[in-house]
């Protein structure tokens, strides 16, 4: 995730390019690049850091002159934020220039084999085996660079949206896109090319939103050809009006960036487990898990620390890593741990989850685990953050920039990440069978397309959210792996609408929450098919039977709950394990809706901040 800018035309690129990646910081930065066609050469500048950083490099080392040029925001995903490593990357040549949104699967294996024809890289980046298997496949095959770039992109397995200079032809862009965004602004005699319009909303309303599978030759004074990158048929290219404003733009058309990033979460949850779920092979692949593998298997237990919504994920992980690698598994707060005094040996396994990589008393509980002799792994989102470098091993969560305060697609990638370490776990100490390993990674990997038809439950949703949102008070049902759920649903409603809430295992309701309840408190139930549902269906009755008010989440075809509850709200079926990474997209919705009804500010609520570096 992160944000492209490209121009072409006769006005000087480097303030349209500037800007346009100023307004594309909300994607996630943590360096920035640009390189500017001066009429003779091709100037690279880039950075660690802030567009502002890329500002103050391009002033003391490189020209600001150019009618040609592209720009990049990074939000790393292979290889730690440093200048080096930033785009645009230049192949071995120097001829070509790259800049890239998106993460290339097979990157390792593309890179051993150009390393073997001489090929040397200077970045970890996955975006720089590209652009020099581009380079590759144009002098091998002596082709012009669009179709350098078409060979090249069938190789590639992974996600991308690209721009690609050849310096000798400066009148000429190649663009294309599988899974990542990307925009073409076309004005007269000139182009635009960017992640999103708001880099050319002032300067042209006329964009062409590239298709996935698709590419486009960009050339000065010509109309532009888009191709479909597979099978070279030409596309006829779809210029559309633009009537959206910049903060439209920036929230991708939605309302707030929690509406938008729950909806990102079929995609998120692939890129999590792109490049490391490989079901025709059926295998699960994850270097730091497979590099460490004795560790885990000798681990007489795994302690999981974290805080807040990070907690929760690991409560659903301590479910999954037991039920499936028979790993004891023991969940902390990090803040309660560090301060302890914990017994800690050098033969447990500590993973400390964070989607900031920064939270403080994460950062504390792993140094703490560190000093003892324990063996820590972490799992973030942002690369190269302070937990990534503290810890021994990790595996980045893939999420892609979360700005909404209350994490919605940080839970559901950590419960994908967390998952995948267990299946891979129990395949190797055995406690999984070939055929059950098989059927969870099928599984899995349906979950995004489930998760996208769940999201159709949207308006439904918040139908039921105008009945309840002058409630003071709620309470959240759950059991078995949807427990950690129901207090995940309480937090979020917590967090962004400001009604209290708590959420409970189903069953402990009859030790002490079942007095509160009353006709006007609402009880959300997490009811699934699988697990423990006819408890559940019992605890249901209970409520009822109380007159509290119920909204109940059920499996796609239950009747036994629709007869009961005020209200259902039907998920797709799935494997028992992997149902909380679809039994908390409509609670994130029904708290979402409840919190703007009360004109709450959704994406920062009051007194919360997105990364807690205070103890
Ligand atoms: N995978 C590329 C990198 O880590 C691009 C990441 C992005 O989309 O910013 O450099």
């Amino acid at each position: 995730m992160c944000g492209i800018v490209g121009y072409i035309g006769s006005r000087e690129a480097y303030p349209i390019i500037i800007e346009g990646l100023k307004r594309l910081e909300y994607r996630g930065y943590d360096s920035a690049g640009i390189a500017l066609f001066d009429g003779k050469d091709l100037k690279i500048a880039k950075t660690k850091g802030k567009v502002s950083d890329l500002e103050a490099c391009v002033e003391k080392e490189t020209s600001k002159t150019g009618n040609v040029g592209m720009g990049h925001t990074r939000w790393a995903t292979h290889g730690v934020p440093n200048d080096v490593n930033s785009h645009p990357h230049a192949s071995n040549s120097g001829d070509l220039a790259i800049i890239h949104n998106g993460i290339i699967e097979n990157y390792d294996a593309l890179k051993k084999e150009l390393t073997s024809r001489g090929y040397t890289f200077k970045s970890d980046t996955d975006t720089e085996v590209l652009i020099n298997l581009i380079e590759d496949v144009k002098k091998k095959e002596n082709v012009k660079l669009g179709k350098a770039v078409q060979i090249a992109l069938n190789q590639v397995i992974g996600a991308y949206a690209i721009a690609v200079y050849d310096k000798n032809k400066p009148e000429e862009v190649v663009i294309a896109r599988l899974g990542s965004p990307l925009a073409v602004g076309i004005g007269e005699d000139e182009f635009f090319i960017a992640s999103d319009a708001s880099p050319f909303i002032e300067y042209t309303k006329n964009a062409i939103y590239l298709e996935d599978e698709e590419m486009a030759i960009i050339r000065l004074g010509k109309a532009i050809k888009i191709r479909k990158i597979k099978d070279d048929s030409l596309v006829d290219p779809y210029i559309q009006e633009l009537q959206i404003n910049l903060e439209q733009i920036e929230k991708g058309g939605y309302d707030h960036f929690m509406l938008k990033e729950i909806h990102e979460q079929p995609r998120a949850i692939r890129d999590t487990y792109r490049g490391r779920l490989l079901r025709d092979e059926a295998i699960i692949k994850m270097a730091g898990v497979e590099d460490n593998m004795k560790k885990f298997l000798n681990a007489d237990r795994i302690i999981i620390v974290a805080c807040g919504t990070s907690w929760h994920a690991g409560l659903v992980a301590e479910y999954i890593f037991e039920e499936f690698a028979r790993i004891p598994v023991e969940v902390e707060y990090a803040s309660e741990f560090r301060y302890r005094n914990p017994i800690i040996t050098e033969k447990d396994v500590l993973i400390a989850i964070s989607q900031s990589g920064e939270t403080a008393d994460t950062l504390a509980a792993i140094k703490l685990a560190k000093s003892k002799g324990a063996f820590v792994f972490g799992v973030c989102n942002v690369v190269g953050s302070s937990i990534a470098r503290e810890t021994h091993a990790g595996a980045y969560t893939h999420a892609g920039p979360e700005i909404g305060v209350a994490s919605t697609k940080a839970f559901t990638t950590q419960i994908t990440v967390l998952t995948l370490i267990a299946l891979r776990l129990a395949r190797a100490k055995g406690t999984m069978s070939s055929s059950d390993f098989r059927l969870h990674l099928h599984e899995l990997e349906l979950i995004p397309q489930k998760v996208e038809q769940l999201l159709q439950v949207d308006q439904h949703v918040k139908e039921i959210a105008k009945e309840y949102l002058l409630s003071t008070n709620c309470l959240y049902l759950g059991r078995g792996y949807n427990f950690p759920v129901a207090l995940e649903g309480a937090l979020k409603l917590k967090e962004i609408s400001y009604i209290h809430a708590e959420g409970y295992p189903a069953a402990e309701m009859k030790h002490g929450p079942i007095a509160l309840i009353d006709d006007r408190m609402p009880v959300i139930v997490i009811a699934p098919s699988k697990g423990h549902y006819e408890k559940v269906v019992s605890n249901i009755q209970e409520i009822k039977s109380r007159k509290g008010k119920i909204i109940a989440v059920v499996t796609e075809g239950d009747t036994a709950v629709r007869d009961i509850a005020d209200h259902v709200i039907e998920i797709p079926d799935s494997e028992e394990a992997f149902s909380p990474l679809l039994t908390t997209i409509p609670l994130q919705l029904l708290s979402y809706h409840i919190a703007v009804m009360r004109n709450c500010n959704v994406d920062q609520p009051r007194n919360l901040a997105k990364s807690v570096t205070v103890e």
